[in-house]
């Protein structure tokens, strides 16, 4: 039996048909788990969706209006580069319930795993870049409002700069002060955002984190590692979270069909134990999710998601 227990349901499956992100991966990674014995099925637990009012913690009222009655334009469907459909809604509030989910689990047991959410491209009014609801900053500002934590960090491995959370925890500004093009941003925020990222991708226009990391094409997994200590270390010496969020996307896999660095499937293991390193040894705990993964292969996708919860039971299984 795992230290930590898992979030999953059948139902994060999305309904966006034949895709480049493959929605099938989380049963995937579900059944690679048991298969292999890495879990059992009492590790599972099973998530509730959010309710609209967890959902408005986050997103603006008009952006949930128009999801819930479909009347998105066509131009915001096309930002959102998958198909609406009532469906697709249910399935984005059950992730952002699996997150919160994950963020409650975390916060009583050192660590919690959403098989599923990772949605770092989501803004507070509209979607874009196969993101729809923003699963981590929902659960952050639930785990808020509920009292549990006042401070969270966030930070996102996936291969893309995590555009929406920067935007939603963005500093607010502060009159006559300075514009935040100083590095390390951290006045008047409770939440702290670090992303690293490959520069020459998605998306185009990066607002800023609290601390991004824009890496050239190509980086191998030595200099990656490098590069992720020093932020993370970085961002623990401005700034002491409650809660860490770890968003894990498989995409900067070297065979990532969206990615341009070049890290191996062992390089990808050895980031999320450091990542779960760091924070065993900070005494913080950690909430995870998957994010993004375009592997050539469907099966690469599957084995680094899965890695993701066999570096977090030999690090913290270990005394
Ligand atoms: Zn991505």
């Amino acid at each position: 039996m795992l230290p930590f227990k898992l979030v999953y349901s059948d139902d994060y499956f999305l309904p966006i048909g034949t895709h480049v992100f493959p929605s099938e991966k989380y049963k995937l990674v579900h059944d690679r788990l048991l298969e292999s014995g890495i879990a059992e099925a009492s590790d599972f637990v099973s998530p509730r969706p959010s309710t609209d009012e967890d959902i408005l913690l986050v997103h603006t009222p008009r952006y949930v209006e128009k999801l819930k009655t479909g009347t998105l334009s066509g131009r915001e469907e096309l930002e959102m580069e998958i198909p609406y459909s009532p469906e697709l809604v249910r399935a984005f509030w059950l992730a952002a319930g699996g997150s919160m989910l994950a963020a409650d689990n975390a916060l009583d047991d050192g660590v919690g795993i959403s098989i599923g959410g990772g949605f770092h491209h989501a803004f507070p009014g509209h979607g874009e870049g196969f993101c729809m609801i923003n699963d981590v900053a929902v659960a952050i500002r639930r785990m808020q409002r509920d009292g549990r934590i006042r401070t969270a960090m966030t930070l996102d491995c996936d291969v893309h700069q995590g555009n929406g959370t920067a935007t939603i925890f963005a500093p607010a500004p502060v009159p006559g002060g300075p514009s935040g093009m100083s590095g390390v941003r951290q006045e008047n925020i409770d939440v702290f955002t670090i992303s690293l990222h490959q520069e020459n991708n998605y998306p185009a226009f990066k607002p800023p984190s609290s601390l991004d990391l824009n890496l050239p094409d190509g980086m191998e997994d030595s200099e990656y590692l490098a590069c992720l200590g020093q932020a993370f270390s970085l961002g623990l010496s401005k700034f002491q979270p409650e809660l860490l969020c770890y968003v894990a996307g498989a995409d900067p896999y070297r065979e990532d069909q969206l990615g341009g660095l070049s890290l191996t499937i062992e390089g990808l293991k050895a980031r999320d134990a450091l990542v779960f390193r760091i924070a065993k040894a900070e005494r913080i705990p950690v909430m995870v999710t998957l994010a993004g993964g375009y592997a050539q292969n469907l099966e690469d996708t599957i084995t680094i998601h899965s890695n993701t919860i066999v570096a977090a039971k030999e690090v913290f299984a270990e005394k």
